[in-house]
């Protein structure tokens, strides 16, 4: 003790703040009140000690001394009064700058809160805080919940009603984790989109952006935003559609058969299995135009359209290449079945009328090119050039009948 105070001491004045601050904060206005005593004490002691010493060695005559004395008491209280004075004065002024002080931060922390009230409310999505585990346990929703998710804050905070992991699939919450925890190794935000499933079973797509953040007891949580990208995915999701499908039949587009034709060689080549092609082109098309007009034109390439699709397997692939032409790709196929299969579908055109939108049908006949991989050609190029040239073989044999690639390359015979 008496070495500890020994140290203090030789610490000197610069010290003293250090040793206020071991003191427990509430015990520092009575620790300073009682010094600020102390020194009133014995300021007043001394004076009287000294004062009457000092007065009664100069005034030897009874009332002058008398006289001196209560000169002394007043100038003692006049002296104190100031004093006092002075300090309650200073004691007050600081204590109005500490509350003009604390009312400006109020007012400065009110109208924080009154911008984040209106920035959450306005937000397109839903602020958070969660906890960083497995159930993404929110900490704090915005009223945006509600909206994004169909859920009140409240059934989502601290997994009351449900946790925000429920609102996602297996797959969706294992890619979550692992793009999160990536993020957070690198000491980067994230971002992350994928759909959740809203209150009633409807699907949403979001777009959440958020940070790893350490809190005051030194664990991580996560903060950000959640936003509703549900009709920018559906533009998306047209516009895939659009670049792919043929607007009037429905059917894949020739860039998107081309695609799969190029998918399902590649699966041909590295399994070994053979694939058809089929060629097609209406038989005296510009007729029905020229006799019932484009439209009546238009619904019959929709039907026969719809009766390619329904005639062939779910592995099959039927596109509109352009005009009235359409190819079919048909997988695992050899040249005797990949004929079979041009002959039957040719038949099934031919025996249907088609009705052109006004009561009235017309019977449609077809020319089909068939190519076979590896027997006809081995590549797209090849085995569409054979296909279209055996389609024309069939236009010169006088329309509404297959015809079968020339076996152009003895290499590719096997088939
Ligand atoms: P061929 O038997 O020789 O094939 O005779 P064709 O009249 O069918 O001749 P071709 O195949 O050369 O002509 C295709 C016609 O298909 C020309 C065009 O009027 C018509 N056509 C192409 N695309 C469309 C379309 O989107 N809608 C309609 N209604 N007709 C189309
Ligand atoms: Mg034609
Ligand atoms: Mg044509």
């Amino acid at each position: 003790m008496v070495k500890a105070r020994a140290a203090m001491q030789t610490r000197g004045k610069g010290m003293r703040p250090s040793r206020e601050r071991e003191l427990p904060e509430q015990w520092l206005p009575l620790r300073r009140a009682l010094s600020v005593a102390l020194i009133y004490l014995l300021a007043g002691f001394a004076w009287i000690a000294f004062s009457d010493v000092l007065v009664e060695s100069w005034f030897r005559d009874p009332e002058t001394l008398s006289r001196v004395q209560s000169w002394k008491g007043f100038f003692f209280i006049l002296v104190t009064g100031l004093v006092l004075f002075a300090a309650l004065l200073r004691q007050l002024h600081k204590d109005r700058a500490l509350l003009r002080l604390q009312f400006a931060q109020r007012q400065a922390l009110r109208a924080r809160e009154r911008q984040l009230t209106v920035l959450m409310d306005n937000l397109p999505g839903m602020a958070y805080r969660c906890r960083y585990d497995r159930h993404w346990t929110m900490l704090f929703v915005s009223d945006g919940c509600i909206d994004l998710t169909g859920y009140e804050p409240a059934d989502l905070v601290n997994n009351r009603q449900l946790s925000y992991a429920d609102l996602l699939d297996d797959a969706t919450n294992e890619r979550l984790q692992a793009e999160v925890k990536a993020a957070l190794d690198r000491g980067e935000p994230f971002s992350v989109e994928y759909s959740l499933t809203r209150r009633g079973g409807a699907e949403a797509w979001v777009w959440e952006r958020g940070r790893g953040v350490i809190d005051d007891d030194g664990e991580t949580v996560l903060e950000g935003i959640v936003l509703d990208i549900s009709d920018r995915k559906a533009l998306e999701n047209e516009l895939a559609e659009l670049a792919t499908r043929d607007s009037l039949t429905g059917l894949s587009n020739r860039r998107e058969l081309s695609r799969l034709m190029e998918e399902e060689l590649e699966r041909a080549r590295r399994y070994q299995r053979s694939l058809a092609i089929l060629w097609i082109d209406f038989d005296h098309f510009k007729e029905v135009n020229d006799t019932y007009g484009h439209a009546a034109g238009d619904a019959v390439l929709k039907s026969v359209s719809q009766l390619l699709l329904d005639s062939v397997r779910t592995v099959d692939s039927v596109g509109r290449f352009g005009g009235e032409e359409f190819v079919i790709v048909l997988p695992e196929m050899e040249v005797a079945e990949a004929r079979d299969t041009a002959e039957r579908l040719r038949r099934q055109v031919s025996s249907v009328q088609y009705p052109l939108g006004d009561g009235t049908a017309v019977p449609l006949t077809i020319s089909v090119g068939v190519a076979v991989y590896p027997s006809h050609g081995t590549t797209a190029a090849e085995l569409c050039a054979a296909a279209d040239r055996a389609m024309y073989c069939a236009k010169e044999q006088g329309r509404n009948c297959v015809s079968m690639a020339e076996r152009s390359d003895p290499v590719h015979n096997g088939a």
